[in-house]
């Protein structure tokens, strides 16, 4: 095991959306030569533990990390080549959201060295993108678009479907939009109401539903033929590229491959003397900071995996992924036989994979397969 892949979490963003529960943080002031310090010491702290690495992609997620400066991206970039060999082919990743303000700086952040964007769009309709509570509207997402198409060589953005009201017709028309819109990776994921959010006070006060189960399911399938017809199947269970355009970092979390995480709330998986070892940062912005300054790193928890953890968490991560998983023990016919004569898992050999309806259920999936 050598590769690795780098998270990099920058936690604020300009104001919060209400169906989001990610570490993102609103402050009036960022001290950003402060957190600059902070993420460099941090990358030292985990370049420590792992030498010998080659690191084949950097992520740089968040929050919002197109607020970064430039500079911060490239300081953090060169700091990573000082540290670890970097695999010729690195993917250098950083999301963005597509506003004017942002994309102008996308030429900055190409020649620090970043090589793929993957940008917020959410929805191309002004109306759902009010709902959505997004600052940028659907012009300014096209600009947007635009500027990422010429500037990098790859490109990605993100779509949010199963909104009130939405009617099968006018997600596939907005679907098709999309797919003129496109490059070769498009993220499409199902609107949820998460826990603390501003949509979970909101949706338990009625002030609006979500589509019902059948519509969500119907939703759900023309999003896989759509895009599959189009050439962009789903390689996991939000995510669709054209064979061989798939986003590598991700791959490496769905793969059970080895990351660090850096930021405040980052998690990280590494295999260290042969076992495996999740890590997680502090996850206030404020308290992470502090424990960066004061001991070089904000680590909250280091714990090694028992045999069982690994495998659990190798498969809820593999199946995800259309190409599922090489099981490296037989799994109980009991628990395995029903889910496969139910049309949720297959296997061929010793490879696992879920169905397209398995993976629309997976938590369901695998709590019968696991818990
Ligand atoms: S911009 Fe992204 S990370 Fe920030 S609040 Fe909105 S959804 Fe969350």
């Amino acid at each position: 095991m050598t590769d690795l892949a780098l998270y990099i979490h920058w936690p604020f963003c300009k104001s919060k959306c209400p169906y989001c529960d990610f570490n993102s943080h609103v402050r009036e002031r960022i001290e950003e030569g402060r957190w600059r310090n902070a993420l460099l010491a941090e990358l030292g702290h985990y370049a420590a533990m792992t030498p010998g690495r080659t690191v084949t992609s950097i992520f740089f997620g968040g929050g919002t990390p197109s607020l970064m400066s430039a500079e911060t991206v490239a300081a953090v970039l060169d700091r990573v080549a000082a540290l670890w060999r970097r695999d010729p082919g690195v993917e250098i990743t950083l999301e963005a959201n597509p506003s004017s303000v942002e994309a102008a700086r996308f030429r900055d952040f190409r020649a620090a060295g970043v090589n793929r964007v993957s940008l917020g769009v959410q929805a191309l309709d002004d109306d759902a993108l009010e709902f959505l509570g997004r600052a940028h509207d659907q012009a300014e997402a096209l600009d947007a678009l635009d500027v990422a198409r010429r500037t990098f060589e790859r490109f990605s953005f993100d779509l949010i479907y199963a909104r009130p009201g939405q009617t099968v017709a006018a997600w596939r028309a907005e679907l098709d939009r999309a797919l003129g819109l496109a490059g070769e990776h498009l993220s499409v994921y199902q609107l949820t109401i998460e826990p603390g959010t501003a949509f979970a006070t909101a949706h338990a006060r009625g002030d609006f539903a979500l589509p019902d189960e059948e519509t969500q399911a119907a939703l759900y399938e023309t999003t896989q033929e759509r895009l599959s017809e189009a050439g962009l199947p789903a390689y996991e269970i939000s995510n669709h590229a054209r064979p061989g355009a798939e986003c590598r970092h991700n791959l490496a979390y769905w793969r059970y491959r080895d990351y660090v995480g850096v930021g405040p709330g980052a998690h990280g998986r590494l295999t260290l003397e042969g076992r495996k070892v999740a890590t997680r940062q502090r996850r206030a912005p404020e308290t992470w900071i502090d424990a960066v300054e004061r001991q070089g790193h904000g680590t909250e928890e280091t714990a090694i995996l028992t045999p069982d953890e690994v495998r659990e968490e190798r498969l809820m991560m593999g199946l995800r992924l259309a190409e599922g998983i090489m099981l490296d023990a037989p799994l109980e016919p009991a628990r395995l036989d029903p889910l496969i004569e139910g049309g949720f898992l297959t296997l061929d050999g010793d490879r696992l994979k879920a169905t397209p309806a398995g993976r629309q259920r997976l938590n369901a999936v695998l709590a019968r397969l696991i818990d």
